[in-house]
């Protein structure tokens, strides 16, 4: 049976991870700060593990990383010069505590933890084997079947096991382990995921957005390359390459969507990718206005490119209440249709009498569109034109992006007047496929599934 309950777009979840060089140097605060910079990327759990000589200490709740780590002696009790660190959002297993990362594995006389953004698309296949040659799994996420794994080939050594391990998974994964004395980082041969490496006077860190190196004054050094292996140890940086090469397929929607604008992936900016697809949105869908707004957040910098291309003034049109979650983890339709009206409120003084064009980055459901062509119409909006910097999404990720069963994406199942005429603006256009590669330097080099089911591996059947 669905679960419709399950069955909502979703983010996924950041991973961090520093190794000082000074051995009295305790990582756990500076853990603390990357968390709370890659806090978009999941609200679910979050969790730190530090390594002081093989001995970790760790903390995970559930919940926000401000209330999980609610003082000094929580951050105190964690010891090392080593550390990881997670925040996550369900993409495969619960929200039980015993699914919340970092994971730990006992090796021979020390410990070893790992935390893992992404989805494996073989984690079933491997978990029955692990099952039948006798492993007990205590969660039920893809982490554990990493972590186990890798426990089992560590005989051959650190380097030696993640090669082993990386030829078996299959999937989309930026992965973090911290060692006795080591930093590793993975990231999946196709790059779905980030990861990036910084820089600080006594450390080196590892995260999934550069925005977590800014907040703890680190230096972007360079993305990890897909298909790369890092390894850092008091003697730098040292970096394998996978051997299973295959061709970069960066996710798009990291750009579109999921990154903070103040991010920059796989060197390209975050915000001026927005940027650009507002600009290309805008010749591709021109139309007559006196306003152009954006959907907060994320809609904000394509909204300011239309209006720089369409010389139509730009406006702040839609207010945000910022202590509250994104719509989309609402539980279930209602409740999503209401948290709009909780979590955004129309300024009348830029709508009234006014023809507004409205730039979002995405329509999944339409649910929250239609409620936002309501909200425009009840302040007074005189026409309202829905524009959208991604094209319709009509296919599901399989690689750690929780989006809704085929038949539940509007774009799936309907023509772009037929959606139009759902969330009941005047006018609605999306922004070609085309055009959002256009948007992100024009290379063939992102992996847009979502949009055109072109996926970059063999992916399960899905009954949908
Ligand atoms: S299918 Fe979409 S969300 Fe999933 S990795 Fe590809 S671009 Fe990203």
């Amino acid at each position: 049976m669905i679960n419709f309950d399950d069955d909502k777009i979703k983010e996924e979840c950041g991973v961090a991870g520093i190794f000082s060089n000074q051995e009295d140097e305790e990582v756990s605060r500076l853990l603390y700060y990357c968390l709370y910079a890659l806090q978009h990327r999941g609200q679910e759990s979050a969790g730190i593990a530090t390594n002081k000589g093989g001995k970790i200490s760790k903390w995970k709740e559930n919940g926000l990383v401000s209330d999980i780590f609610r003082g000094d002696e929580i951050l105190d009790s964690l010891k090392g010069n080593i550390g990881i660190g997670h925040v996550r959002y369900s993409t495969c297993g619960d929200g039980d505590i015993r699914n919340a990362q970092p994971l730990m594995v006992n090796y021979k006389t020390s410990q070893i933890a790992l935390a893992h953004n992404g989805n494996l698309v073989n984690a079933k296949a491997l978990r029955d084997m692990l099952e039948d040659s006798g492993v007990v799994f205590q969660t039920d996420i893809d982490t554990e079947v990493i972590v186990n794994l890798f426990a089992r080939s560590l005989k051959d050594g650190l380097v030696n096991a993640i090669k082993r391990v990386v030829e078996i998974i299959k999937g989309a994964y930026a992965v973090v382990i911290t060692t006795e004395d080591k930093l590793v980082g993975i990231r999946d041969p196709h790059g779905l995921r980030p990861l990036c490496l910084g820089k600080t006077k006594t450390s080196y860190v590892l995260a999934s957005e550069s925005c977590a190196l800014d907040a703890i004054g680190a230096e972007l050094v360079r993305d990890i390359e897909p298909g790369e292996i890092v390894v850092i140890d008091k003697d730098g940086v040292k970096s394998f390459q996978q051997n299973n090469w295959v061709k970069r397929k960066s996710c798009i929607f990291e750009l579109i969507y999921f990154a903070r604008p103040d991010s920059v992936i796989d060197e390209r900016s975050v915000y001026l990718s927005r940027h650009n697809a507002g600009i290309i949105l805008a010749k591709e869908n021109p139309v007559e206005g006196d306003v152009v707004i954006g959907v907060p957040d994320s809609g904000i910098p394509a909204a300011i490119g239309y209006a720089k291309e369409s010389g139509i003034p730009y406006g702040m049109g839609l207010i945000k209440n910022k202590y509250i979650g994104r719509t989309f983890i609402q539980p279930n339709q209602k409740l999503r249709e209401e948290g709009v009206r909780i979590k955004l409120n129309a300024l009348k003084e830029n709508i009234e009498d006014k023809r507004v064009i409205i730039i979002d980055d995405s329509i999944v459901r339409g649910t929250t569109s239609k409620r936002l062509v309501e909200m425009l119409r009840e302040a007074g909006a005189k026409e309202v034109h829905f524009r959208v910097s991604s094209p319709p999404v009509a296919h599901t990720c399989h690689f750690g992006i929780d989006t809704p069963y085929r038949q539940h994406l509007i774009g799936a199942t309907h023509s772009v007047e037929e959606i139009r005429k759902m969330i009941g603006a005047d006018t609605l256009g999306f922004i070609s496929v085309n055009g959002l590669v256009e948007s992100v330097g024009g290379e063939d080099k992102y992996c847009k599934a979502c949009f055109d089911g072109d996926y970059p591996m063999e992916v399960p059947i899905m009954y949908d």
